[in-house]
């Protein structure tokens, strides 16, 4: 027998065989995360899902007290997926007494979600090491929707060598253009119905883009204004960021991505979109 020495960490992995497809959730599952789950059951042999509504990434004890919670109803939605395997551990489970260790993604966690809600990427980072971690996923499948989160999730996975691949999904969408959440039940009906307004700020923004507006703030005062004309919306932030380093850009450039938040009532939206390059087809 031959000792294999694997000197790169894409090989490490490989060595170490077959793996399950993993999508982490907080639950309250809806066609978004069943999206998610039916991609990981197609690319893999097993999957598991991941129910956990982690306490450290809530900032606000009543936002976290007023997530919704509908474990039978989730279980069913993953069986149907045709998933294997849930892990649903509660908060001692995840953090025995004694647990002291934190990840912090520094830079792609100061803005956006991150000044708005402190303390947040940092319960987000640590919960996924864990879970990438203990579950050892060959694909772990995380939503678009979650923009600033997918970022910090795929930078942590490169940076502590965590195994599988960070697979990034589409954002899920209902026909007015609302990107799905566990959230929108909270929403009042004229709440829902003005809801649509910041994915139709995000799309004149992109929109203009395309039709070669390339000065950020000019985008970013059409989305504002647009904004301003739905009833009960206020924004946290609407901003042209690079969608690499999540910078604000001044103009628009190959991998331009807006990042909006607005609050409704109580309830807190967010939602993104990529700008067209400047010299992409229209
Ligand atoms: P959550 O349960 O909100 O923590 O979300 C679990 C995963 O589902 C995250 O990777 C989210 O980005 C993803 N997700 C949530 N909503 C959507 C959506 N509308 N479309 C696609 N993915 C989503």
């Amino acid at each position: 027998m031959t000792l294999e020495v694997v000197r790169t960490r894409a090989g490490i992995r490989e060595a170490l065989g077959a793996a399950p497809g993993l999508v982490p959730t907080m639950g309250a599952l809806h066609a978004g995360h069943d999206a998610l789950i039916r991609r990981s059951v197609a690319e893999n042999e097993r999957t598991v899902v991941s129910i956990f509504v982690n306490p450290t990434q809530f900032t606000d004890r009543a936002d976290l007290a007023a997530y919704p919670r509908a474990f039978d109803d989730d279980l069913a939605v993953v069986a149907a997926a045709g998933a294997d395997l849930v892990f649903a551990p509660t908060a001692e489970e995840m953090y025995p007494p004694g647990f002291a260790t934190t990840i912090d993604v520094d830079a792609l966690s100061r803005r956006w979600e991150g000044a708005s809600r402190p303390g947040h990427f940092r319960g987000v980072a640590t919960v996924v090491a864990i879970l990438l971690s203990l579950i050892r996923p060959a694909r772990a499948y995380f939503g678009e929707k979650d923009y600033q989160q997918l970022q910090i999730v795929k930078r942590l996975h490169a940076d502590l060598a965590l195994p599988g691949v960070i697979v990034d999904c589409p954002t899920v969408r209902d026909p007015d253009g609302l990107a799905l959440s566990s959230r929108n039940a909270r929403l009042a009906p004229a709440e829902r119905k003005a809801a649509a307004a910041l994915p139709q700020a995000l799309m004149l923004m992109a929109g203009l883009a395309r039709n070669g507006v390339r000065d950020a703030a000019r985008l970013e005062r059409a989305g504002r204004a647009a904004l301003a004309e739905a009833p009960r919306i206020e924004i946290d932030y609407l901003a042209v960021v690079d969608g690499a380093t999540l910078e604000p850009t001044a103009t628009i450039a190959s991998g331009s991505r807006v990042l909006g938040a607005v609050r409704l009532g109580g309830v807190r939206l967010i939602d993104n979109i990529a700008l067209p390059a400047p010299d992409s087809p229209a």
